[in-house]
């Protein structure tokens, strides 16, 4: 069974589903810039899509724990929505970009009440060409 998702609007906010996040899902060099990796990321949480999470994210933490801390959102938190608040450099002719955003959620212990990840998230553009996630603190 396949639905028609020609219509479905992008988790991220950013129009089609079919034009924003999932060629980048598909392919992760479309992203040109790190606020469309950080979209496709989002997306990526609402989708449950591990494998781009994990492609995406460069990090020396241990795999093991990341899939776990993964799995764990996408067994409680169920997202609203998402609001980009900041981009600093970034562009597709950047080495470099901070992405500061606000991930709203729900839990499905407490679905009347949003709950929300605030992040300013550091983005590097790798030798391949391609975005990867590096990092997030709390905005100050
Ligand atoms: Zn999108």
């Amino acid at each position: 069974m396949s639905a028609d998702i020609s219509n479905e609007p992008c988790p991220c906010g950013g129009g089609l589903f079919t034009r924003c996040c999932q060629p980048i899902l598909r392919e992760h060099s479309k992203a040109q810039t790190a606020e469309q990796l950080m979209r496709a990321r989002y997306t990526s949480f609402c989708k449950q899509d591990l494998d781009f999470l994990l492609k995406s994210y460069l990090t020396t933490k241990p795999k093991e724990t990341i899939i776990t801390n993964f799995n764990k959102m996408f067994r409680e938190r169920s997202w609203v929505r998402l609001e980009i608040q900041e981009c600093v450099d970034g562009l597709a002719s950047d080495q470099t970009g901070i992405v500061q955003f606000l991930a709203v959620y729900t839990t499905h212990d407490d679905p009347e009440t949003e709950q929300w990840a605030h992040e300013r998230s550091s983005f590097t553009k790798e030798e391949d060409g391609c975005w990867y996630f590096r990092s997030s603190e709390r905005p100050t």
